[in-house]
């Protein structure tokens, strides 16, 4: 068995990784830079190192990372989600280096990290994909002809994208022409490859995931679907999981899919298979080969704890349960609370946490890194919290998650908190039934006003008279 893991991540999902590390007693190292020196998971972990100075570039440096795996003298290395994650650089290294990295191949990494090579992998298996390019566009003029074979409205998207980045919509041949050179000056510099494909535009679709877990030994069960269509510009802001819209055989036929998808290029750990739906047909979008985001929420349904399994595999030992045993239970739904201002388009809202109050009771969970006094730094990712809520019906989750929002206190800066109250009263949304095109076709959601109570404004003054002061 695993004895020591670094995790070659940080915030809350290193949070999360140190906690299964406790509960399976397996010494956990973390790893942090400069402005993360008071940051959770460098509290939380057995041991922790500093690797520089430099914000960003010292969690994306596999060799510095493995380097210091070997000599902390762990087993394995947990990369979490974003970062290096599905950089298989990395797990090629840990193989060299005799340390167990907790996700798939380096081969299987870079087949699937490549759209374009993991769409062609799914069509060799019989999955149906999203209509297409058969491969990575050579210039503008190859693109033109093909959107024209495909059929406008079109996706052109970077072939190593992620996190919502690197895709634009074209709805005719001057929007195609005008975003190429954007979408590939994007995939350059966010991803370090310039290699762009387009995939036909699937008109509000609903985004459905499978989560699948395989082991070394051939076996690959799915732990069902989320539903993760609640999106802005392609980014997730609430999941639920069960999908409230899909019928039971949509169900199975979507986690089967997702295990054939897993088999067909021999996947092992933990990973989603992305799915669009729309007019009952099921398209194949793409594989993430890491723990996710919303991971948590089919944890919640099923009571499977997804990173112990994933260190479990990663020590070479068996899926401990068949698909027969993997049930689920009730509605979970995930808010990513972002430290964001949703009046002010978004816009990021970093700084110190002055006071912070956890939501809790029945069936809430919260997986974050934040606390009373902590300064959120401008150099990552806004999102500050998950909240999870979980009950056994679609509208008891639905009042929790009202409930839940509500006892949460966090204040200092501005967040996605109470959007997602206006969301979660909105009719359409209670229905279960809609796509990726609810976001932006309910922008009156954003007209909600913050009551404060008495003491909340006079501390918001106090801060503004003491930020104003220079204090
Ligand atoms: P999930 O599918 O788990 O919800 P997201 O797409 O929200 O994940 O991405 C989680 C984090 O990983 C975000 O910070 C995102 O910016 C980052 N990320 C995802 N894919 C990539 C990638 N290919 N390159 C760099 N960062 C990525
Ligand atoms: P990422 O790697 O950034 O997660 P995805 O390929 O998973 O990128 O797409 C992110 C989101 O963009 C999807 O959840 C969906 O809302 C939208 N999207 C992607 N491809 C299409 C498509 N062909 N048609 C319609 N929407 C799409
Ligand atoms: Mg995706």
């Amino acid at each position: 068995m695993i004895k020591k893991i670094l995790i070659a991540n940080r915030g809350e999902i290193a949070v999360r990784i140190i906690r299964a590390c406790a509960e399976m007693g397996i010494r956990s190292v973390a790893v942090y830079t400069d402005p993360d020196r008071w940051a959770l998971h460098v509290k939380r972990a057995d041991e922790a190192y500093n690797i520089g100075s430099d914000p960003l570039a010292c969690y994306l440096n596999p060799r510095q990372l493995v380097n210091l795996a070997v000599e902390t003298g762990c087993d394995a290395l947990h990369p979490g989600y974003g970062f290096l994650s599905e950089n298989a650089e990395l797990a090629r290294i840990c193989a060299e280096r005799g340390i167990r990295f907790i996700g798939p191949s380096a081969e299987v990494i870079s087949r699937m990290g490549d759209k374009t090579e993991a769409r062609r992998s799914m069509i060799a298996a019989g999955v149906p994909v999203t209509p297409g390019t058969e491969g990575n566009l050579a210039d503008l003029h190859e693109a033109l002809a093909e959107a024209a074979r495909i059929g406008y409205p079109v996706m052109l998207k970077a072939t190593s994208g992620g996190g919502g980045r690197g895709i634009r919509r074209c709805n005719s041949q001057a929007e195609l022409e005008q975003a190429w050179p954007r979408v590939i000056s994007e995939a350059t510099k966010a991803f370090g490859s310039a290699d762009v494909f387009l995939e036909k535009c699937i008109v509000n679709p609903k985004h459905i995931e499978a989560q699948i877990l395989a082991d070394s030994h051939g076996n690959v069960v799915h732990l069902f679907e989320r539903d993760c269509s609640i999106q802005r510009r392609n980014q997730k802001l609430i999941e639920i999981a069960p999908s409230p819209q899909l019928t039971p055989e949509q169900r199975a036929y979507i986690g089967d899919l997702a295990v054939r998808a897993a088999q067909a290029v021999g996947y092992e750990n933990a990973g989603t298979v992305e799915f669009l739906l729309a007019e009952g047909e099921v398209y194949f979008m793409e594989m993430n080969t890491r723990v996710q985001v919303e991971h948590t929420i089919s944890e919640q349904i099923t009571g499977i704890d997804i990173v112990r399994e994933q260190i479990r595999i990663a020590a070479g030992l068996p899926l401990s349960f068949g698909q027969e045993d993997v049930r689920h239970r009730g509605f979970a739904i995930q808010f990513r609370i972002n430290a964001e201002d949703p009046k002010n388009g978004f816009l990021p809202s970093f700084g110190k946490i002055t006071r912070y109050y956890a939501p809790g009771g029945p069936g809430v969970r919260v997986d974050t890194a934040i606390y009373t006094g902590y300064s959120i730094p401008p150099h990552f990712d806004s999102m500050c919290l998950k909240l999870i809520v979980w009950a056994l019906t679609w509208e008891e989750a639905l009042e929790r998650g009202l409930r839940a929002l509500d006892d949460m206190r966090l204040q200092g800066v501005k967040t996605t908190a109470a959007y997602y109250q206006e969301i979660l009263r909105n009719p359409e949304f209670r229905s279960g039934v809609f796509d990726t095109s609810f976001v932006e076709n309910h922008p009156e959601l954003l007209n909600y006003s913050i009551k404060r109570k008495p003491e909340e404004l006079a501390l918001a003054i106090a801060t503004a008279l003491a930020a104003h002061a220079g204090l």
